[in-house]
């Protein structure tokens, strides 16, 4: 960060409209520098009123399914309604890779450059967990800022679409059949999360396999999910331009006709946020009275073996 700007900078900047200013307060809450996080956190509660009016949209997929060129196409559609849309990442990846899926290659080319989008991409060298944690803090910010549209995407790897899926209010789901994504192979837990089942690249000579899959996948969610909103299966060519505009449709529909499911969402994951501070806030007030000494030697001593793990654990807990 250039320089450190005071909270007042941060509130003037948002009510100015400058989006370096909301590059920078994103910067901020996703920094651990002790005075950052402060301000971050003084910023989050300043701003909390005028959160709650983007309407929030999780997108999960494999790595090839096609997320960034139909956010690119979608987000075009939107923009060019004059919708504003923020696309923000998370990313499970880059813990472990050092690198990330998606955010190592250029993306979203055109979206990146239009007024009316915004385009961040995930924050490297956190987990999981300090991924959501910022992704969340992140949304608001886009709120705060005015952005008609907030769009999460994350790679359909291990926990991560559960953690966007506790983060918006419709959650999207692109598979592509044949490669691996028929229905045996999606985990029945994550298609419980889902609220719209998108087929991509329906453009070529698979209209009829597509069709097929779209209709089995209809069924399977009949079956699963048998009351309120039962999910849609729509297929899409983003490349094409094939199909976007129903899709849209079928979003729409679902705010208009979900408000008291959307809000119900919004309060459990309120609850949620508040477990997730609750335990960072706990972890941060009694892990950094340990010090980094006693840490190495007692994984040193579960590595060789002198020491079970619980009692390991046992012994942290009592000296804390
Ligand atoms: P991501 O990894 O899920 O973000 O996938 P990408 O959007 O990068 O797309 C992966 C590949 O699929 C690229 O080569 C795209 O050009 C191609 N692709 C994406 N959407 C379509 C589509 O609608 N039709 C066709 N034929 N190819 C597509």
């Amino acid at each position: 960060m250039k320089k450190n700007l005071s909270l007042d900078d941060y509130v003037a900047g948002f009510s100015k409209h400058d989006r370096t200013i909301l590059a920078q307060a994103i910067t901020l809450v996703e920094s651990s520098n002790k005075v950052h996080v402060e301000t971050g956190k003084q910023l989050i509660e300043k701003l909390l009123p005028l959160t709650g009016k983007s309407k929030r949209i999780g997108i999960s997929g494999t790595p090839g399914v096609g997320k960034s060129t139909f956010i690119e196409a979608f987000g075009k559609l939107l923009t060019s309604q004059n919708k504003s849309v923020a696309v923000l990442t998370v990313d499970p990846t880059s813990k472990i890779s050092g690198g990330s899926i998606l955010g190592d290659k250029t993306r979203m080319n055109e979206l990146a450059v239009d007024p009316l989008a915004f385009i961040r991409p995930s924050p490297s060298g956190l987990t999981l967990g300090g991924v959501a944690s910022r992704t969340r803090e992140s949304i608001l910010l886009c709120e705060a800022f005015g952005f008609d549209y907030i769009l999460i995407e994350t790679v359909g790897v291990g926990q991560s679409e559960t953690t966007v899926s506790q983060m918006v209010d419709i959650f999207l789901m692109l598979l592509q059949p044949g490669s691996g994504d028929d229905l045996q192979g999606i985990k029945r837990g994550i298609l419980e999360l889902v609220d719209m089942v998108i087929v991509t690249k329906d453009d070529g000579d698979n209209h009829q396999i597509i069709q097929k899959a779209c209709h089995d996948y209809q069924k399977a969610l009949h079956i699963l999910r048998h009351e309120g909103w039962i999910p849609s299966v729509l297929s899409c060519s983003a490349l094409k331009n094939k199909g976007l505009k129903e899709i849209q449709e079928k979003i729409e529909e679902y705010f208009q006709s979900q408000i008291n499911l959307i809000s119900l969402k919004r309060k459990e994951q309120n609850i949620n946020w508040f477990w997730q501070l609750v335990d960072e806030g706990i972890r941060e007030k009694y892990l950094s009275k340990l010090n980094t000494q006693t840490i190495n030697e007692t994984e040193s001593l579960i590595k060789d073996q002198n020491l079970s793990v619980p009692e390991a654990a046992a012994k942290i807990i009592k000296m804390i």
